[in-house]
């Protein structure tokens, strides 16, 4: 496989650190709110790249953290904490709202077919490993204590800037003019791991530590959650492009300067999902969610295939007329699936043809449209029915659109139309038919009788026979 890898910014061959295994984490959801479907977007490539490892035949580990303490409104460490904030808004407690985002999320995930993570970790259950890691890293001379809290000292590390490609004099002149100056900072691009004194001294949840009661900042949360799950060496880190800075940068100095080597080799961003006013955000107005879709009558999906059906480096717009778009096309893409009867033999050998194609061009850096594409062309194949459903069977191993699901749930809707697989009721009706005008009755019933033991039932009409199903 293939993958554009954010630290390198390349294509390159992905070699896992041990042979046959992935080690993959990725950034959860700040549960504050409601995650919109631009975060969704997000967790749905991410979820593709996960399930494309593990179709490619990779033993997959996956573990995603949940922020439920320590993420800023702003990236300079001077913001209010996002939960104390969404605590305030709903009038509720930060564990309160924590638990119920964090339940929306992940409804809202299994409603776009998104795998459960192996490990999900909210950040305040691993509270001890950062202070360990924050009090390594003091020890190691890598971070100072000032003004109460503690900092990583970025000065100390050789190439903060490598995976965002940012500088210092960038950084100077506005990259993050958004950020009040914390005079606390022995360089500005340095950032808190343990807040215990900020300007919001209403902090809900604090923890006992060697530097006083506080909290985590929110890039150690990663850095802890992943080395304890997924140990020393990562192979891929995910998230959203706006994660690479600071926050994975941030994740890359600490982590490293605690290892003394090279912690995660591959980087895969998401860009971002816009609606026509700009970027997606919790932060702005009425967030547009998987549930509302729904509500508004889309099947959830529908998004799916509509994040599918573009590169997920790419960002993309979302608007009503795209989604309707989308959704055309899904249906008529159940339909056809739902007209295969599952008739003949499966060509094994086809089967594996097909599988190779699409290993071959999803794995060109997560394809999805591609993947669409071959899939499309095994429906237009020369090939039986049930060899067509086998294909498909496998390429939603990755895809995940429940199109069997969907074209089921289609057929089985549909009143019973005659076709060649129903012949043999035909002839069965005939030959009712007939031995009623012999007068017949005893076969007449006995016909009857053996078609609805197999759930077929009959109805005589003034016009001839009909039946149904079930
Ligand atoms: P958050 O809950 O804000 O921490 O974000 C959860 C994930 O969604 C992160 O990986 C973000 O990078 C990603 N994200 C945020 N906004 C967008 C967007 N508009 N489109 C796609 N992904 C996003
Ligand atoms: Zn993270």
């Amino acid at each position: 496989m293939k993958l554009y890898n954010t630290l390198s910014k390349q294509i390159e061959e992905f070699v896992p650190h041990e042979p046959g295994k992935v080690k993959m984490y990725t950034c959860g959801p700040t549960v504050y709110h409601f995650a919109h479907i631009g975060n969704i977007r997000t967790y749905i490539m991410e979820d593709v790249l996960e399930k494309f490892l593990r179709f490619s035949g990779y033993d997959v580990t996956r573990v995603m953290n949940v922020t439920d303490v320590g993420h800023l409104s702003s990236d300079g460490d001077t913001g209010e904490d996002k939960m104390v904030a969404g605590a305030k808004r709903e009038h509720k407690t930060v564990m309160q709202i924590a638990k119920f985002y964090e339940k929306a999320f992940f409804d809202d995930c299994a409603m776009v077919n998104i795998k459960y993570p192996d490990v999900v970790q909210p950040a305040t259950g691993c509270i001890d490993e950062f202070i360990a890691l924050v009090s390594a890293l003091i020890d190691k001379g890598y971070a100072y204590v000032s003004g109460g809290n503690v900092y990583f000292d970025t000065s100390k590390t050789k190439d903060y800037y490598a995976l965002s490609g940012h500088s210092t004099d960038e950084l100077m002149v506005g990259v993050r003019d958004d950020v009040d100056e914390d005079a606390n900072k022995r360089n500005k691009a340095d950032f808190v791991l343990w807040f215990t004194k900020s300007k919001f001294e209403d902090q809900e949840l604090k923890w006992e530590s060697p530097w006083g009661l506080g909290y985590p900042g929110w890039h150690i949360e990663c850095s802890g959650i992943s080395l304890k799950y997924l140990g020393e060496y990562l192979d891929i880190h995910c998230g959203g492009v706006d994660n690479i800075f600071p926050h994975h940068t941030n994740e890359i100095a600490q982590s490293e300067a605690f290892l003394g080597h090279k912690w995660c080799s591959y980087w895969f961003h998401v860009q971002h999902l816009n609606d026509e006013t700009g970027k997606m955000s919790k932060s702005k107005g009425a967030i547009l969610t998987v549930s509302v879709l729904k509500e508004k009558g889309y099947d959830p999906l529908v998004y799916r295939y509509f994040c599918l059906q573009s590169h997920y480096r790419k960002p993309l717009t979302f608007s009503y007329e795209q989604l309707d778009n989308a959704k055309a096309a899904y249906e008529k893409l159940v339909k056809r699936v739902s007209k295969l009867t599952g008739e003949g033999d499966v060509d094994i050998a086809k089967v594996q043809q097909y599988k190779q194609k699409f290993i071959e061009k999803v794995g060109m850096d997560i394809n999805t449209s591609s993947g669409l594409t071959i899939l499309y062309d095994a429906l237009k194949d020369d090939m039986s029915d049930a060899t067509k459903l086998a294909v498909i069977s496998e390429f939603e191993k990755v895809l995940s659109l429940g199109l069997i699901e969907a074209a089921k749930s289609l057929s089985d809707a549909q009143p019973p139309v005659a076709g060649d697989d129903d012949k043999w009721i035909l002839d069965l009706i005939a030959e009712r038919a007939e031995a009623k005008k012999n007068k017949n009755y005893a076969r007449a019933d006995e016909i009857r009788a053996e078609l609805l033991s197999k759930g077929i039932t009959l109805t005589d009409t003034k016009d001839g026979t009909t039946f149904s199903r079930g």
